[in-house]
């Protein structure tokens, strides 16, 4: 696939084969906001736990106004410290818009009629600890439970060997060995059978070593990097969650970005990239799909298609796993908008593995689970020349002695792309929140008409300087402006609201100033009954005054009625006639 998108902005070259540190991803973002001064400004969230900045790029044209008036889509990357893909797709994302916009018709329509708040990288100091460390975390730094974690005995995953990556240790054992040497290929560790007696077998470890090492058995120690930011929103929060914080949004970065979204009610939609897996997980988390309002339902898979049709990957509930008090959460059930968390990075999907997929199959056989395996092992050695995994290497264990180190790269192989293959994963996935985002409701004063009062306008007329205005405020957009059922359950979807402002030349004699018309449905809702028997959306209502001109010699300006409507969601829009 060729996207042409790699480029100099700048005298920085942003290339998509290879993951950003902290310092040239902020390099890179610097790079394109002074590139584009109009159409994109750096801002944060606020701080991370070790003081780093969390990035926030605001994107819109500024001279079709401020991103505050228009309906906007929030995009989020890497809240899990490894899972840097997600912060490549954001950078992908802001480029691919930029650089597009005046050139393609899809970018240009969108940077002048949405607005984007792209943070591409949430956690910055997790991240870093990823990409400059042999250490693996979920996301950040900050010692959890407590730094007692530190001192307690047991496996501590490090680098041994020195080739930058913690990887697998296995240790011969006949007796109480695990598993064994598949006879396909010898790579391959396969579960001893129930009945399995004739060995060799292995016991299976992280590399590492035992902290207060007394002999055997010894446990294999927790990360001490136990939080979850993704854990941590205010929603569903239970101390139960692993990784979920002493209370929710107790993890500045969590809470930096429900403050965020918070002071910009215009959001009305949300992404977030993790790594991996190559799904898009959705609501509802703590109920299944058939208790989610029909509605509310039908319009988030209608949401989620388009992002499989992009990318291939399927949409999945969260409502499976533990997934409960994570941002999409929150979105949905407090902020009544919809969201996608996108598993970047179908590994098995790559290597052929149709009939098996990362999250699906319930209990795969031991045979199945080999099959797969095999075939990911034969895509390694074909696109990789076998360079994702490290041959069992013998190693001298200074307390196991004799072991062997060897196996997959986690990083960059199992949880992300390898860098030759980033660039792939993140055009067609930055895709994704651009339908999103054009799908938003959208107001559109349509027309502002005036009429004479000598001239007709159902006797409304009493003499030529009375004329009645009106005006019809409709929502363009696929969603409808209160976007879902769950935002009018929870109150909050604030009416659509008309305003009319007079020049110093008219007097206002009927009508209301300002005018709340309730919610305008969008051309989604125009589609239930399919083609037969349907019936238009109610996406349009018409306001009316009555003006009075007091000086049919004064500027035109003076004599002017400009007609306001607004609405969380769906926008400012502003539609201004002359009278007289
Ligand atoms: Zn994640």
């Amino acid at each position: 696939m060729s996207t042409n998108v790699g480029n100099n902005v700048g005298n920085v070259e942003l290339s998509f084969d290879r993951y950003l540190k902290y310092d040239e991803l902020g390099a890179a973002l610097r790079a394109l906001v002074e590139a584009h001064p109009t159409m994109a400004e750096l801002g944060t969230t606020g701080c991370s736990y070790e003081g780093r900045d969390i990035w926030v790029v605001t994107l819109t044209n500024r001279s079709t106004g401020p991103a505050a008036d228009k309906p906007a889509m929030y995009v989020d990357g890497n809240m899990h410290a490894g899972e840097v893909t997600g912060s490549m797709v954001c950078l992908y994302l802001i480029n691919y818009l930029l650089s597009r916009y005046g050139r393609d018709e899809e970018a240009t329509w969108l940077l002048d009629h949405r607005a984007f708040y792209v943070c591409p990288r949430v956690n910055p100091d997790g991240a870093e600890k990823y990409l400059t460390t042999p250490f693996m975390l979920r996301s950040s730094v900050r010692p959890y439970p407590g730094p007692e974690v530190a001192d307690m005995p047991g496996l501590v995953a490090q680098d041994l060997d020195g080739d930058g990556l913690i990887r697998q240790m296995r240790v011969r054992d006949d007796g109480r060995g695990e598993w064994k040497i598949s006879v396909r290929d010898a790579r391959l560790l396969v579960p001893r059978l129930p009945d399995d007696r004739h060995g060799p077998f292995y016991r299976l470890y992280p590399e590492g070593l035992i902290k207060d090492y007394h002999g055997e058995p010894f446990p294999i120690r927790e990360s001490q990097w136990g939080l979850d930011m993704n854990r941590n929103f205010p929603s569903n929060w239970s101390q139960k969650l692993r990784g979920g914080g002493p209370y929710p949004t107790s993890e500045p970065e969590v809470r930096h970005i429900v403050d965020f979204i918070l002071a910009h009610p215009n959001i009305g939609g949300l992404q977030a990239f993790h790594t991996s897996g190559g799904i898009i997980f959705r609501s509802p988390y703590v109920y299944p799909d058939e208790q989610m309002d029909g509605y509310d339902f039908a319009t988030l898979k209608s949401l989620a298609r388009r992002g499989t049709d992009l990318t291939g990957y399927p949409d999945v509930s969260s409502y499976s796993g533990p997934y409960a008090a994570t941002i999409v959460d929150w979105a949905y059930e407090h902020r009544g908008i919809f969201g996608f968390t996108t598993e970047l990075w179908d590994l098995m999907g790559r290597a052929g593995v149709k009939d098996m997929d990362y999250y699906g199959k319930p209990n795969p056989s031991p045979a199945e689970t080999e099959a797969a395996n095999l075939k990911v092992l034969e895509w390694n050695d074909r696109e990789l020349a076998g360079q994702g995994f490290k041959e069992w290497t013998v190693f001298q264990h200074p307390q196991l002695g004799l072991v062997e180190i060897g196996g997959w790269d986690p990083k960059f192989v199992r949880q992300n792309p390898p860098p030759k293959l980033l660039e792939q994963e993140c055009h067609k996935n930055a895709l994704f929140p651009l339908k999103h985002a054009a799908a938003l409701p959208e107001l559109a004063v349509e027309q502002v008409e005036v009429r004479c009062g000598a001239s007709g306008s159902g006797g409304l007329g009493i003499d030529d300087a009375v004329f009645a205005v009106e005006a019809v405020v409709a929502n363009h957009g696929y969603l409808a402006t209160n976007i879902s059922k769950k935002a009018l359950d929870i109150k909050g979807a604030p009416a659509v609201r008309v305003q009319v402002k007079l020049g110093p030349a008219l007097s206002l004699l009927a009508g209301e100033t300002v005018q709340d018309i309730g919610q305008l449905q969008g051309f989604r809702d125009g589609q239930g009954g399919g083609m037969w028997g349907t019936a238009p959306a109610h996406s349009a209502a018409r306001c009316g005054w009555v003006v009075r001109l007091l000086d049919p010699t004064a500027p035109p300006e003076d004599r002017s009625i400009s007609v306001e409507a607004r609405q969380e969601k769906g926008g400012v829009v502003r539609s201004t006639v002359v009278v007289g």
